[in-house]
């Protein structure tokens, strides 16, 4: 089954054609750019002779990816989504050019901090996830909503920074210019705006705490995480280079956007406008009002200025989810089953079958791997003890449903 593919750089993945040099190891090729981002952090993590000062954040550091080559990795990743993709690309490449390029005159370019709205499970964290990958920078992603229910606010936001310091080894100068994905972000909405009413603690402080740390100053951060204790050295970190990537399904906004575009569609070009809205898919339309009618502050929306939208997945994006990605959970296993020396066909049916149980328990791209594993488990548990092998294993509809019929698939439905 494995075809013949062109040797790829195992870190960045650009072909040969497209490198100086590409050194071939026992178990992956390394390209020249590669070489000397990696020499570059090196030089950093040996010690103080490698350190740069911030002011000479040199060039070099980092890579500037131009939009379109930012927008082909993330492809190999990620599945659909071009919209935001794109935006995403364009803002990471304005956010490091910000970084690498001197001051030249009074325009300052403000950070390009953005927000990412669309169900659960349709990829924000993922594109992040990918972005920091191709980036080589410090990467962490913390959850909203336990600033919420800690609620010591004020003290508790900057927490994010610990997590950001603890993932590149308290290097302050790396996590400086790292990415921070803050999920559930819609979560923390304005009490009196948002449409949960079950929910006691207001957002609204932690949005107000999350201002500091969005618009860039100094800020002491308990290197351990959690609360600030008077025994805890204190480390300095300045987020005026972190770039923070805001994600949240914001449910019902649909209807909030909805209200706005219908108001809107009253006006002049009412006729028109109206015939091209795109009913089936209103988020393409979301903007900072209706997040503003959300419950996000205008504050914290004016240092969050891009905002983008993903698109919920359909049985064919699933479908090639399963399949595609670099990564893909197919080709995953695939491996699992080379290593004990058997090849896994895949019937197409069988792919079908995953596709649906997905979308009947509502469980999105998150739920494909369950299935996965609930249907192939038991292949896995036997095989290795097996004393004959067979050379393939052959993965139909039929075995599917008879090992999901056994599962507890029914347990994962989102509530
Ligand atoms: P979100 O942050 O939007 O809730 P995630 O990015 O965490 O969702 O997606 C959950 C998982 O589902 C991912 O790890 C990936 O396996 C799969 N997935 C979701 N959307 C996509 C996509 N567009 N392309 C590829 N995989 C996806």
């Amino acid at each position: 089954m494995a075809k013949a593919t062109e040797k790829r750089c195992s870190f960045c993945d650009r072909p040969e054609k497209e490198t100086y040099i590409l050194f071939t190891g026992i178990k992956g090729n390394i390209c020249d750019t590669c070489i000397e981002n990696a020499g570059i952090l090196l030089q950093e993590a040996l010690g103080e002779t490698g350190k740069k000062t911030n002011s000479q954040a040199s060039k070099k550091e980092y890579k500037l990816y131009k939009p379109k080559e930012i927008k082909a990795f993330l492809d190999q990743y990620v599945i659909g989504q071009d919209d935001a993709k794109k935006v995403l690309s364009v803002a990471i490449y304005n956010h490091y050019k910000r970084l690498v390029m001197p001051a030249m005159d009074e325009v300052e370019i403000e950070k390009s901090n953005l927000i990412m709205v669309g169900e659960t499970g349709t990829g924000k964290t993922l594109l992040a996830k990918s972005i920091a990958k191709l980036l080589q920078v410090p990467f962490a992603i913390v959850d909203a909503t336990v600033f919420t229910q800690a609620g010591y606010v004020g003290e508790d936001v900057e927490s994010i920074l610990s997590r950001l310091l603890q993932a590149c080894d308290y290097d302050v100068a790396a996590a400086e210019k790292g990415i921070i994905f803050i999920d559930e972000i819609d979560k923390i909405g304005r009490k009196s705006d948002n449409p949960s009413i079950t929910r006691d603690v207001s957002g609204e402080g932690v949005q107000q705490a999350l201002l500091k740390l969005l618009e860039g100053s100094d800020v002491l951060v308990p290197p351990q995480g959690g609360r600030k204790h008077p025994e805890q050295k204190m480390v300095k970190v300045n987020t005026q280079n972190i770039l923070f990537i805001c994600g949240g399904a914001f449910e019902g906004i649909d209807k909030m956007i909805s209200r706005r575009v219908q108001t809107a569609a009253i006006g002049y070009h009412a006729i028109k406008s109206s015939k091209e809205l795109d009913r089936a898919n209103l988020l393409q339309y979301v903007n900072a009002q209706d997040l503003r009618s959300f419950g996000l502050i205008p504050e914290l929306l004016g240092r969050l200025p891009i905002i983008t939208y993903l698109n919920p997945l359909d049985r064919e994006a699933l479908k090639r989810i399963l399949t595609e990605p670099k990564n893909a959970l197919i080709k995953q296993y695939t491996k699992l089953f080379e290593y004990e020396g058997i090849e896994l066909v895949v019937e197409e049916e069988a792919l079908d079958f995953m596709v649906d149980k997905a979308i009947e328990y509502k469980l999105g791209g998150r739920g494909l791997r369950a299935i996965c594993e609930m249907i192939l488990t038991d292949a896995m548990f036997d095989i290795p003890s097996q004393e004959a092998k067979e050379k393939s294993f052959v993965l139909s509809r039929s075995y599917a449903q008879q090992m999901l019929d056994h599962s507890k698939l029914s347990m994962l439905h989102a509530a």
